[in-house]
């Protein structure tokens, strides 16, 4: 069964894997296949799900919701995130503003099914909205109960800090970030996770099999595979994948094979493996376009890497490997305008 580990310096675990619904749920999947696969994630000992309002425009809330009615609510740990443009995209359908953050959260809770949520993320950091007003907004809604805890995505370590210590006035907790990791990309190792460390927040990890790539199953100089991601044009993705999808990473990343072989796990776990070697890292959040992948990728919970493995790891991957501290995602303007 999956483990659990705990969020930031926070007393809720979470599970080592959660399962994610960027791209696939209302959209690269049929309704039958998501809460298949929920249901095979549920099975497997998975107990934290993450989804966001703008995923697939608020259909991949709604789509979780149902998957995960009738379950008991106790025993689940729901994330989901505000900051992107939803609905018709107006003015104030977006960013960090107190009015789009209660707008959010309360449709996010019809969608989702429930009375609260246990993290509610800042999506992107937003520039144009004094991070008084953001922060402030965040403790109203957690003293409303809405949300038990907060997180964020994407923040620099400075931005980590200076919302940890508002948070910390403010009296309620900051306790997660929700970067990009994985082995080939590793933005957040010389400034976010030591900042981390230091302020009792835990890393929730997207993408730690770089979406797919680190399986393996995209050949360098060969047809893209039937079924996959980087084959999907109706939401996007296709178009993220593909700064992985240059022969120089898919050869680097089958150089991974007998590594993964002589450690007894396939690429798809030695891929989640790594990210969970982390402590800082408190759960991989892996997406699934089918349950049996899922099926696959929760066996990489509880695996220790020896550093030998560790060493042919990064041996293998060479210049592959991405790590530009400046890299973290931004989506709003430099500064608000004058
Ligand atoms: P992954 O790196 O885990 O990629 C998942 C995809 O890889 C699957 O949908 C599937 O795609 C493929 N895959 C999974 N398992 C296997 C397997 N065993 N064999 C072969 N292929 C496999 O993560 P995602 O990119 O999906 O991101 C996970 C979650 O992270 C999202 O759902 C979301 O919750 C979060 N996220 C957050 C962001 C943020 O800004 N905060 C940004 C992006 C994601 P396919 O079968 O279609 O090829």
């Amino acid at each position: 069964m999956v483990q659990h580990r705990f969020l930031g310096n926070s007393g809720l675990k979470v599970s080592e894997i959660t399962l994610g619904n960027w791209v696939t749920h209302g959209s690269q999947v049929d309704d039958e296949a998501a809460i298949a696969t929920v249901h095979a994630a549920l099975d497997a000992g998975i107990t934290t799900f993450d989804t966001a309002d703008v995923y697939a425009n608020t259909k991949a809330e709604a789509v979780l919701g149902r998957a995960l009615a009738g379950q008991r609510r106790e025993s689940l740990e729901i994330f989901t995130k505000v900051f992107f443009p939803t609905g018709p995209k107006g003015p104030n359908d977006a960013g960090l503003s107190r009015k789009h953050i209660f707008e959010s959260i309360n449709g996010s809770l019809r969608r989702l099914g429930t009375d609260y949520i246990e993290l509610y993320q800042a999506h992107r950091y937003d520039n144009e909205t004094p991070l008084e007003e953001t922060m402030q907004a965040f403790a109203d809604v957690v003293r409303q109960g809405k949300a038990l805890y907060i997180g964020v995505s994407e923040w620099t370590a400075e931005q980590l800090r200076d919302g940890h210590e508002l948070a910390r006035q403010l009296g309620f907790q900051l306790i997660s970030n929700q970067p990009q990791y994985s082995m080939l990309w590793r933005v957040i190792e010389d400034r976010v996770i030591p900042m981390s460390e230091e302020l009792g927040i835990s890393q929730i990890v997207w993408s730690p099999m770089a979406q797919g790539v680190l399986s393996g199953k995209y050949l360098p100089g060969q047809p893209l595979p039937t079924g996959s991601r980087a084959n999907d044009t109706k939401n996007g993705a296709a178009e993220l994948i593909q700064g992985f999808l240059r022969d120089d990473v898919l050869e680097a990343v089958q150089r991974l094979r007998p590594i993964a072989e002589e450690a007894g796990l396939t690429m798809p776990q030695l891929a989640i493996a790594w990210v969970l070697q982390n402590p800082n890292v408190a759960s991989a959040l892996v997406g699934a376009s089918r349950p049996e992948q899922l099926a696959e990728t929760v066996k990489a919970s509880g695996v220790t890497l020896d550093s030998g493995t560790l060493v042919a790891i990064d041996t293998a991957l060479g210049g592959a490997v991405y790590a530009d501290p400046e890299a973290t995602y931004t989506a709003s303007p430099a500064r608000r305008p004058s």
